[in-house]
């Protein structure tokens, strides 16, 4: 018998490493992959990011430059 030095864990060596530690390996292994699968994208979800921001910026330039605008008068107005 041999004590995991990572979690202390009481293992039969001859049986291979830690069965605690190795399950928690691949636990976080599964989870490393689950999220790379979540942020690889496919050509067609980037395509539509790209779209979406290329919206967000037609969106809010007007918007940024309305304000801005607003302001200018409002500065105009005071005086
Ligand atoms: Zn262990």
């Amino acid at each position: 018998m041999k004590v995991c030095k990572k979690c202390g864990t009481l293992y039969n060596e001859k049986e291979g490493p830690c069965p605690k530690c190795y399950t928690e390996d691949l636990l976080i292994s599964g989870e490393a992959a689950k999220h790379e699968i979540d942020t690889d994208m496919t050509p067609e979800e980037a395509e539509k990011a790209r779209k979406k921001s290329w919206i967000q910026i037609l969106i809010g330039m007007p918007l940024f430059i309305g304000f801005i605008y607003i302001i200018f008068l409002l500065i105009r107005l005071m005086k």
